[in-house]
């Protein structure tokens, strides 16, 4: 059988522990006995990040402008355990974050659905995708504590020197204050990646704030959005049958709760974090979400959604047997090829993508799977396997579809 073909390498970040190992098996077992792979490698492992005082990360982020798409592993963010641990020159920043930063993207986390992994919401039939952004609000807030009475304002000094003040509160005993912002820029990006993710996977998008409350910051999201949706891609929506629409985060709360899945929910920073948590949990578990990051010039980045899972490398290096799951994975892999394939017009090797999906879920579906699927499965007596076996089932799935 002759390999399928590729034109145009994928920008290749390697990474850390139990996924670093899972990532050699499934280009191994899955990947090279298939397609005549190329990638431009990175190795992002923290070792070498270190070596090259993280010049490695930067460098990866710049050759996925240049070729349009990466697939990334895992990867340590370290904290002062790590720094101990791998001996580091230094604390050197979370990976996602520098590659984030260099791109300017946004995140999309959608679950993997298979039967026998059923989400808690009955009614939830397809996935939800969770689109967060990923600057500002709380996460980049200055905060204070307020000691006793006195008067708190917001000063705005223009580059003139001119002031303009608002009043926060006039404070009668001892509070808290916090002061937020984001960047029209950062919104604006934030917007055309949502639309652009809609296009791409012919889902209609949901956006929802609390302007009612929030007039003049949550509002300004909610005009942005609507601004550039109705200059740019009203009339591709229209096109393909797909809607965008604005709602109170309440009700969306709401009506994702009551609806069937199947679209894009777009959130400010901090709901993005915490709806994203609650989606992937209800679905069933952290190793069966894809993680993309899109960026506003269509650049694309696919991982998992979960970490290095430590614990399970430890047991590795020990000698004992692993059950890692390695879905999310290989689903990075199939996302960065299927890309791929459709920048370059490469039809089997998006044809293999599909089909390295479909196996994977097929094997679950037949009731072979790691430890993590099998605590939660409706499937009687599933059959557990370690994190190579699994693989390799996944394998002779694909070869006899
Ligand atoms: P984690 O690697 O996601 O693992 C947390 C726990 O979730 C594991 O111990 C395991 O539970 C379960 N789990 C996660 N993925 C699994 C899989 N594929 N198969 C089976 N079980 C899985 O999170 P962490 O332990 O908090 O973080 C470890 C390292 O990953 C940290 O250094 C962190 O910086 C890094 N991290 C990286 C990324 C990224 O690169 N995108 C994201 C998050 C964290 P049991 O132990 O109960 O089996
Ligand atoms: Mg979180």
């Amino acid at each position: 059988m002759s390999k399928i073909q590729m034109t145009t390498p994928l920008v290749e970040m390697d990474g850390d522990e139990m996924t670093r190992i899972l990532w050699k098996y499934i280009k191994e077992e899955l990947i090279e006995p298939f397609v005549d792979l190329k990638t431009e490698y990175y190795d992002l492992g923290l070792e070498h990040r270190n070596e090259t005082d993280d010049q490695v990360t930067i460098d990866s982020a710049e050759a996925t402008k240049k070729y349009g798409v990466a697939v990334k592993c895992a990867t340590i963010t370290p904290n002062a355990a790590r720094v101990e641990e791998y001996k580091l020159k230094e604390m050197w920043k979370s990976p996602n974050g520098t590659i984030r930063a260099i791109l300017d993207g946004t995140v999309f986390r959608a679950p993997i659905i298979v039967k026998g992994i059923e989400p808690c919401v009955r009614n939830w039939k397809k996935p939800i995708t969770i689109a967060r952004h990923a600057y500002g609000d709380v996460y980049k807030a200055s905060e204070m504590k307020i000691p006793g009475a006195g008067k708190v304002e917001l000063v705005y000094t223009d580059a003139s020197g001119k002031e303009e003040r608002v009043l926060v509160h006039e404070f009668k005993e001892a509070g808290v204050v916090q002061g937020q912002h984001n960047i029209c820029g950062s919104i604006e990006s934030f917007a055309r990646s949502c639309f652009n993710f809609a296009l791409d996977s012919k889902q209609s998008l949901w956006f929802a704030t609390k302007d009612t409350i929030s007039k003049q910051y949550d509002h300004t999201f909610k005009d942005i959005f609507e601004e550039i949706f109705n200059a740019e891609y009203k009339e591709k929506f229209d096109a393909l049958g797909i809607e965008y629409f604005y709602t109170l985060i309440d009700d969306a709360v709401a009506r994702v709760m009551k609806s069937e899945g199947g679209f894009i929910w777009a959130c400010k920073n901090y709901d993005g974090d915490v709806m994203s948590d609650m989606l992937s949990s209800a679905f069933g578990s952290l190793a069966m979400m894809t993680s993309v990051l899109v960026s506003p010039q269509g650049y694309y980045e696919y991982e998992a959604a979960h970490g290095t899972v430590q614990r399970h490398y430890y047991k590795h290096l020990n000698g004992e047997e692993t059950s890692t799951n390695s879905v999310a994975t290989i689903f990075a892999w199939t996302g960065a090829l299927r890309k791929r394939g459709e920048l370059d017009g490469n039809s089997d090797l998006m044809k293999f993508a599909d089909d390295l999906e479909t196996a994977c879920i097929k094997t679950i579906e037949e009731g072979k799977m790691t430890g993590d699927l099998a605590r939660i499965t409706s499937i009687a007596n599933p059959t557990v396997l370690n994190s190579l076996d699994f693989i390799k089932a996944i394998r002779t799935t694909y070869e006899s579809l």
